[in-house]
Parts: C-alpha cells; structure tokens; sequence
C-alpha cells in the first residue's frame, strides 16, 4: 500500500507524516507480534588489539540497546559479531572506518533468516499435526515443549520424572527432567540450556538428549552404566519467560522478564545474577544492558529456584550449562583468571570432551577455562556451581562460529545434539569413574 497517504493536500484526516506512519506501523506490528528486523545487519570485527577492544565496548555506551553484541569483545584474537538496527548502520560503519576498524557483513538481512526459520516452523508443525509425532529437527514453542515433555514422562514413567522446582516471574513453571533408575538421593549430573532463551538450538539439544537417554538406556553400554549408578536432572527451558517472548515478540531476546518499579528496561540477564563474584568485571549495573546482572545476587526466580534445588538435593557431582553460540568447552572460572585447584583435571577433560565431539562431523570447538578463553564473566552458573562443591562444571557455546549465529537452520539440530551428546558423555562417564 503505498502512494495514496503521502500525498495530502492540506492538513486533511490523511495527511500523515512519514514519520506518524512509522510510529503507526511499529504499533501496528506490536500488535500483531514479533518485532521487525528489515535491513538490521549483524557486522563482524576482528579487533587488531586492545585499543580497538575498548573502542569496541565503547560503542554499548555511545548506542545503549542499539548494538547488540552477539559475541562481545573478548580478546584481539576472537571475533566480535554484532547486531546493528538498519536506521543505526551507517553511524556504526562510520564509528568503525574513523577508528580504521575493519568489519565484514556476517548477515546482510535478519529478517530474511527470521522469516526462513518461522517458516520452517509452520511446515514443520502442519506434518506434526498431521503425522500426530514431535519433530526433533525443528525448532518448537514453550507450549509445545512443555505438552511434548508431559508425553515423554508418562510414556517413560520408568525412567523419566517432572519436577516442578519453582515459577518464573511471570508465573510460568520451571521444570526439570529427572532421569533416575531407583536408589535414593544417589550422585547427579545437571545439564541445563536455554538459560539465554534467543540460544534456540540449546532448547532444541535439550529436547533431543531426553529422547536419546530414554531410548538408549539398557542399549548403550555406557549410558546405561551411569544411569544405574547416577540420577540425571535436565532442565531444558530455563529462562521459561524469556523463551516466550523470543516466540512472541523479540526472536532475539536474552534475559529473563522481570521488572521492577522505577526502572524503565526489563530483564536481567540469568548468567549474571548468582552469589559467585557478583557484580564484578563482564557483568553490567544497568538494567538496560543485555549483561544486567540484577540488583542482587539470586534476585531472579529462575536463579533462585536452581541455587535451592541444587542446594537441596546436595549431591550434585557434575554440572554442565549450554549455550550458543562460539563452538566451546569451558570451564571455571569466569570470575577470575586464578586457575582453580583442578584446573589440569578440567583442562584434559575438556580436551576429551572436544575431541570425542569432532568425532562425529567434524566439528572443531575449542576448549579452556572461560576468562581466559572467552572472557571475564562475572556472577555466572558453573562459578557458582564449583564454589558450591561440584568440581565437574562446564559450559558449552554450541554451533555455529557466526554463520547463523544464534539464528542457527533447524537442519542443524540433529548433527549439532550428537556431538554435543559425546561430549556430554565424556564428562558423565569421567564423573562416574572419579567419585568424590
Ligand atoms: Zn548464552
């Protein structure tokens, strides 16, 4: 519909601005739902040093909730991917050039991405009702996660259990798998995803893992031998509110929902608000910031809800925290560059987990403690998880290096869950083999 409004004669009922009309249009797509991502680019940089680091993390400052930094600037040697609003690009390219920064376009479109993906989804969906089956090779919503987890427990009551361990700030439940074979209170492995809920292919990773340790138990040797001495506990939609959202207005959402009197941003970013190096470097103090760490440590019902379950059950020996993306297998601590007292254990441990995952197609990740591979990272899960006793923490950033991002093709789900279940087991079995 174009032509007809632009051309007013006067101040006449149409004569409506270009301006009132995008405001219009921004309603009118609020209303309808999802948040539209036209022409917004996601820019690549691979900062020459320092210097150019900091002129990087400057630009969160100088365009507050404009750059999205999809991998935030880490070191000279990683790359820095960044999501720019189309009405923000020519600045943000200027910005780079006038500091000779070079960048390269990782994404030309994201709405071209997003449309393939809900697209993919409706097909998808349409054969499942159809076939009346659960596709694992397709992204789902919380709704159909959630009827589809009901199904997985009461067709494998013998080997699967629902916990409900608390409610998310929107009051939506949290659920945790338990995977147990009998015995009580025996040793536990955590594994959880979607703690970021934009990172769909942790989800979808999750979703794949439950069916595979149904299925493969009293098959596969190996598994079968941790079930039958460890209980499993898997938490698939872990930030339950934000994942909703991503589904019904911003695809590219992160934190959790939460809101507070006075303070205009939403959300605290639920990697960033537990009791272990809270508030220091690679957290943020404003709510606006994608790393909101929260106005104390476990303000979060999320976060709480894990601290005391895990708290609770006390036996926990393994923990492992998916995200996406950067291909990686870390370890503590985020907090701080001291290695930990196991850091050898962990290192060659991580080693085999990355190696027994290349096995599968060939996927290269690397591997180390997460500040000095990644970056500071403060008030962040697996820290917290081995100041609390379970020397077996990780956390993984799954596929891709950039080429998707967090938009990763749901083609991609299958090959990504089995080598992410190699290195899942490597792990379980270590923990298994060395009690402690
Ligand atoms: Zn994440």
């Amino acid at each position: 519909m174009q032509g007809t409004l632009g051309g007013g004669t006067g101040p006449g009922l149409f004569a409506l601005d270009s301006r009132t009309l995008l405001i219009c249009c921004f309603i009118l797509n609020v209303a309808w739902g999802q948040m539209n991502f036209t022409g917004d680019q996601v820019l690549r940089v691979i900062a020459k040093d320092e210097k150019q680091l900091s002129l990087l993390r400057d630009l969160e400052g100088l365009k507050p909730q404009k750059v999205d930094f999809w991998r935030g600037p880490a070191r000279p040697s990683l790359p820095v991917d960044m999501r720019v609003p189309f009405s923000e690009l020519k600045d943000v390219k200027a910005y780079l050039a006038s500091h000779d920064i070079a960048c390269s376009v990782m994404i030309k479109d994201i709405q071209v991405l997003l449309d393939e993906e809900r697209e993919a989804m409706a097909k998808s969906r349409r054969l499942e009702r159809s076939t009346n089956s659960f596709s694992y090779s397709s992204y789902h919503t919380l709704e159909e996660i959630y009827s589809w987890i009901d199904n997985l427990v009461t067709e494998n009551s013998n080997t699967v259990s629902k916990i409900h361990i608390g409610s998310s700030f929107e009051n939506r439940s949290i659920i945790v798998l338990k995977f147990s074979t009998g015995g009580s209170n025996r040793s536990a492995i955590w594994i959880d995803t979607g703690i970021h809920s934009r990172e769909w292919i942790t989800h979808a990773t999750g979703i794949w893992l439950a069916k595979k340790i149904v299925s493969e138990y009293g098959k596969d040797h190996a598994l079968t031998k941790i079930l039958k001495a460890m209980d499993i506990f898997l938490e698939i939609v872990t930030n339950p509110d934000g994942f909703a959202f991503t589904h019904s207005m911003n695809r590219l959402w992160r934190k959790n929902k939460s809101s507070r009197p006075g303070i205009f941003c939403i959300g605290v970013d639920l990697n960033r608000n537990w009791k272990s190096g809270f508030g220091g470097n690679g957290s943020n103090k404003n709510p606006c910031s994608d790393t909101y760490q929260g106005p104390s440590p476990q303000s979060e019902p999320e976060v709480l809800a894990i601290v005391n379950f895990i708290s609770g059950h006390g036996n926990f020996k393994a923990l492992i925290s998916i995200h996406s993306y950067s291909q990686m297998i870390m370890f503590p601590y985020g907090y701080s560059l001291e290695p930990v007292p196991n850091h050898d254990e962990l290192y060659s441990l991580a080693k085999d987990a990355v190696n027994a995952l290349y096995k599968v197609h060939g996927i290269k990740y690397i591997f180390g403690s997460i500040s000095t591979t990644l970056y500071t990272a403060s008030g962040i899960m697996v820290d917290w998880a081995y100041d609390n006793g379970i020397k077996y923490a990780f956390s993984f950033e799954l596929r891709d290096t950039g080429h998707y991002g967090f938009l990763l093709p749901a083609a991609q789900i299958i090959p990504t869950a089995e080598e992410t279940w190699m290195a899942i087991q490597t792990i379980m079995k270590h923990a298994l083999n060395h009690p402690y």
